[in-house]
């Protein structure tokens, strides 16, 4: 981690990286002092660079008074200077969430309904789907199958909807995410068994890149 404390009004103009300059982190309140976590400026500009298309940050530093003014979770990330939310221009935020995803990111939240993705620096990483912001899906890491239920079965089962296959995303592991599974396995040359494991996970966020 390499937070670095800086000055709007002093340092705003100072390039962090070759697309980004540290006016862009401020905090929304108008505070002066902006910290930034120069990791995660390295993983906004290799989205930068992969995806050709310039990079709007809604979001990045928040004074903590200002964060749970607009209700930000308590303690976020971004509050110390580590997160950032952002819009690639053109380019649909799931697409964002599976690049940060390929490239080592920390934390990577995607926000389907307000179409942002939130980067962060935090340990352990991990991989979130909102829809309301109040509830949030975490990709699985372990297998899934018919009868698990869960939020980790919420978020196969978006990502499933995302690829294209029609079913309610209920949280629980029916006969209807089944068959979208296997149907997916043997569309993509993997044993076709209707479990979700790391294979084809893999394979599904390959094919929704
Ligand atoms: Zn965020």
């Amino acid at each position: 981690m390499a937070v670095k404390t800086y000055s709007v009004k002093k340092d705003g103009s100072t390039k962090l990286s070759a697309n980004f300059t540290v006016r862009e982190f401020a905090c929304k309140d108008g505070s002066d002092a902006v910290k930034i976590d120069l990791d995660n400026v390295a993983v906004l500009q290799k989205i930068r660079d992969h995806f050709g298309k310039s990079v709007h940050i809604n979001s990045a530093y928040r004074t903590v008074a200002y964060n749970a003014r607009i209700g930000g979770v308590k303690d976020s990330n971004h509050t110390k200077g580590m997160a950032a939310d952002i819009v690639v221009s053109g380019v649909d935020p799931l697409k964002v969430y599976l690049y940060a995803d390929s490239i080592g990111a920390g934390g990577v939240i995607y926000y389907p309904n307000s179409r942002f993705c939130h980067i962060d620096t935090r340990k352990p990483k991990v991989r979130l789907i909102t829809l309301d912001k109040k509830t949030y899906y975490a990709e699985p890491t372990n297998s899934l199958k018919k009868g698990s239920i869960g939020g980790g079965v919420k978020w196969v089962q978006l990502m499933l909807k995302y690829a294209g296959y029609v079913l309610s995303a209920d949280g629980k592991f029916g006969a209807t995410t089944v068959a979208a599974v296997k149907d997916f396995q043997k569309k993509h040359g993997l044993t076709v068994d209707g479990s979700f494991g790391h294979k084809t996970k893999a394979k599904l966020k390959e094919a929704l890149m």
